[in-house]
């Protein structure tokens, strides 16, 4: 059994459509793969309709924007039910305020020197119900300015850079509640990936979001180094929650993130399943 857990198509920031990325996720061996589009549902049908074709079992997932204490962080949330209204609502606040932040992002560029408009962004991500910086970085390879997305956050886009420009995002124990009510599961994704995020999550505050009710934590990651793994993973053991590998797969977006690369263990998965009927209430 080969389960991935993360993934993102064209919705968001990934390159393959949706239907494409669950064909691709067939051809890699995969038998379960998770569609977990940043702060969006808009691809299950799709992808789960590929799935029933393929024989791929789909698993409807959202990678949430959140935040603690003044970083961003994400959050895996599977099984939930679309039709919630307090979680849709928050999601289409947060698509929103990205949308408005792409005016900020493209001022900033212009003026320093790249001249880009929001119709630019636009126009080269059409599928995109959720936009964000790697569609900014598209415009500017488009444009000539850049080569690709890593340079593009490298020079332009990252925290700190001049094109960097912050977005709404819920308070991260806010967004596990909305989950949970919404009979899902959520996992803290990639946790020691990026240094921001690092510092804002050490061991005191995992702790403190397991005692919030999150279920699980995404140990195996591109973006984690083997000891940050082997450390990950023995934390979890301690506070009990679901260890789970996954690729973040994004099509041409990311290299290095290729489907299956990391995949979660059958254990971990039925107990995230069992958890999420739990939410449900049986
Ligand atoms: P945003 O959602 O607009 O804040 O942009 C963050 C997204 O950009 C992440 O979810 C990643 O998919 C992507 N990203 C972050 N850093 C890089 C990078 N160095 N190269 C390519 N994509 C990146
Ligand atoms: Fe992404
Ligand atoms: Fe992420
Ligand atoms: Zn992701």
């Amino acid at each position: 059994m080969r389960i991935d857990l993360h993934t993102h198509s064209s919705v968001s920031d990934g390159t393959d459509r949706p239907d494409v990325l669950v064909r691709r996720a067939k051809t890699a061996g995969l038998d379960v793969v998770a569609l977990t589009d940043h702060d969006t549902f808009e691809g299950w049908s799709a992808a789960l309709a590929a799935g029933e074709e393929t024989g791929v079992e789909v698993v409807p997932g959202v990678e949430i924007s959140t935040e603690l204490r003044g970083h961003g962080v994400h959050l895996l949330g599977y099984l939930v039910d679309p039709a919630d209204r307090a979680l849709a609502d928050e999601l289409a606040r947060v698509r929103a305020d990205r949308r408005t932040r792409l005016a900020r992002i493209a001022a900033a560029l212009t003026a320093a020197g790249m001249p880009l408009d929001v119709a630019d962004i636009l126009t080269g991500s059409p599928d995109a119900a959720t936009v964000g910086r790697p569609h900014v970085a598209d415009a500017m390879i488009a444009k000539g300015y850049v080569h690709d997305r890593e340079e593009a956050f490298a020079w332009w886009l990252s925290v700190g850079r001049p094109g960097y420009a912050s977005k709404y995002a819920p308070p991260i124990g806010e967004a596990i509640d909305l989950v949970h009510a919404a009979g899902g599961v959520c996992v803290l994704a990639h946790p020691w990936g990026r240094e921001g995020a690092r510092r804002a999550l050490g061991p005191s505050s995992i702790e403190a979001l397991r005692d919030h009710g999150l279920d699980g934590i995404e140990v195996d990651h591109q973006d984690h180094n083997p000891a940050a793994r082997r450390a990950l993973r023995g934390l979890a053991g301690e506070l009990g929650l679901v260890i789970t590998g996954s690729s973040d797969y994004h099509g041409t977006g990311k290299a290095d993130h290729e489907l299956g690369v990391n995949t979660t263990a059958p254990q971990e998965w039925e107990r995230l399943r069992s958890l999420a009927k739990d939410a449900r209430g049986g």
